[in-house]
């Protein structure tokens, strides 16, 4: 198989090995919050980690589970608008407005170091006392940084 190089506008991914560029399937750690000020509610994400990437879905679906696993969270989707959604963890109430742990199975178009998103599959929510604030809070990290500088 040939060998490329990454630079920094390429990804490996965690499944099958292939270096790609442009659409990307990743599995996201974010600290959010929704907004329902406006007519169409906002999600405001302060923290993105970036766990693994893939070239494809097929490629995300395959490692997802053991990916969940590693982070020991149970896999609970809710739709990560709320207001509410059951805490993936323990099944209390997440309130969506508070900033809150989420993990999500994204596709991504990046542009140069803008990121197009183009879907988001919410995997679970933990609520505060799962996870409390400061517990897995970090300074903020941007998804295309963590994960182009991620150990490959
Ligand atoms: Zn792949
Ligand atoms: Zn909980």
């Amino acid at each position: 198989m040939e060998t490329h190089e990454l630079d920094d506008e390429s990804y490996r991914c965690f499944t099958c090995n292939a270096v790609f560029r442009g659409r990307v399937f990743e599995i996201a750690r974010e600290w959010e919050r929704t907004h329902f000020s406006s007519t169409i509610p906002e999600v405001e994400i302060v923290d993105a980690y970036g766990l693994e990437c893939y070239c494809s879905q097929t490629c995300l679906d395959a490692r997802r589970d053991m990916v969940m696993a590693a982070e020991a969270v149970p896999i609970r989707r809710v739709d990560g608008i709320g207001p509410v959604n059951p805490c993936a963890n323990c099944g209390g109430p997440v309130d969506m407005t508070e900033f809150h742990l989420a993990y999500a199975g994204m596709c991504s178009d990046m542009r140069g170091a803008m990121a197009l998103t183009v879907d988001v599959d919410y995997l679970a929510v933990l609520c505060k006392k799962c996870h409390p604030y400061g517990r897995t809070y970090k300074t903020c990290t941007d998804i295309e940084a963590t994960v182009v500088n991620a150990p490959f």
